[in-house]
């Protein structure tokens, strides 16, 4: 469909990577089980890294075999390297997701290499997945701003966008890792990459570090963006920002769209009591606001209205 504007769950990566206990497997099945009913567009999984180096994702390869796939999304796994490939070919993942920084400093401080090194390790990930059917998604975290060099010259983003083509890459990812991002410049860098690489399949992926999560994605919709990452509850943190929030909450991300008209096949409302169930999962408040005060056809009765103070 032409206008459809297709919403993708990383919470239970993303997000519950972040999280300092390790949420049971079962728990994780049954909660992607759920998300697979909702209507998104792709669920990125898991991530197949070290196990020392991530324990939160130590049971990659049980959540993929357990989950049941729902026709017409594409389950995803988020991995570093060719072993990690192997993991997610193993256990029948529709794509990878690659993953390099467009600033130098925070390529070495994530993954220990400068992006040179990461694309040459790339092509043993590519070697991987050759012929396999598993499609290939390049992330570019930092491609917003990064938070040891501050601003991102766009100019780095678009050769790192034209290297993950080179490489054959299905799709490609800027990131807005720590929340740097404002509207006027995602709107400036989305337009420079369609205009530079036409039929592009770009995905946006903001945090709401800063409160400029939802705006970021009105930017990127104007600039002709029709994916976007969001995090279910809005789980996930900054590791440089104790306490900050982490990415833009799928349901408000889904509400939004759907109170401005866009088709997104998206169920809010499946969203929200998926949603309802996180506070006990990861034993605090998440920070989506929807799950809150409902969807903003939900009205209250007049006649039980109390006199209240407020603006
Ligand atoms: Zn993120």
């Amino acid at each position: 469909m032409q206008n459809q504007i297709h919403i993708q769950e990383v919470g239970v990566r993303d997000g519950f990577q972040s999280e300092p206990i390790f949420i049971p497997t079962d728990v994780k099945v049954a909660l992607i089980d759920e998300l697979s009913e909702a209507g998104l567009s792709k669920i990125e999984v898991t991530a197949f890294v070290s196990s020392k180096a991530v324990p939160a994702m130590r049971d990659a390869a049980e959540v993929m075999a357990r989950i049941k796939r729902a026709p017409g999304v594409i389950y995803t796994a988020l991995v570093p390297n060719a072993r990690g490939a192997e993991g997610a070919v193993a256990g029948s993942a529709n794509e990878i997701n690659i993953f390099m920084s467009a600033s130098e400093s925070h390529n070495l401080a994530n993954v220990n290499k400068s992006t040179d090194a990461s694309f040459e390790a790339f092509k043993d990930v590519m070697k991987v997945v050759e012929g396999g059917g598993v499609s290939v998604n390049g992330s570019i975290s930092t491609s917003f701003g990064c938070p040891f060099e501050g601003h991102v010259d766009p100019a780095r983003v678009l050769h790192f966008v034209e290297r993950y083509l080179a490489l054959g890459a299905a799709g490609v990812t800027l990131a807005d890792t720590t929340g740097m991002a404002n509207p006027a410049q995602v709107r400036s860098l989305t337009e420079m990459v369609y205009e530079r690489f036409p039929g592009i399949d770009l995905t946006l992926h903001f945090h709401n570090t800063r409160g400029m999560g939802l705006a970021n994605v009105l930017a990127g919709l104007e600039a002709g963006c029709v994916r976007f990452d969001g995090s279910l509850g809005g789980l996930g943190g900054c590791p440089f920002a104790p306490g900050a929030t982490g990415n833009i909450c799928t349901e408000d991300l889904a509400h939004m769209l759907w109170a401005m008209g866009y088709e997104t096949r998206v169920d809010v409302d499946k969203l929200i009591a998926a949603s309802k169930k996180l506070p006990d999962i990861v034993g605090h408040d998440v920070p989506g606001q929807v799950r809150k005060a409902g969807k903003f056809t939900a009205l209250h009765s007049f006649a039980n209205a109390k006199r209240a103070a407020g603006s």
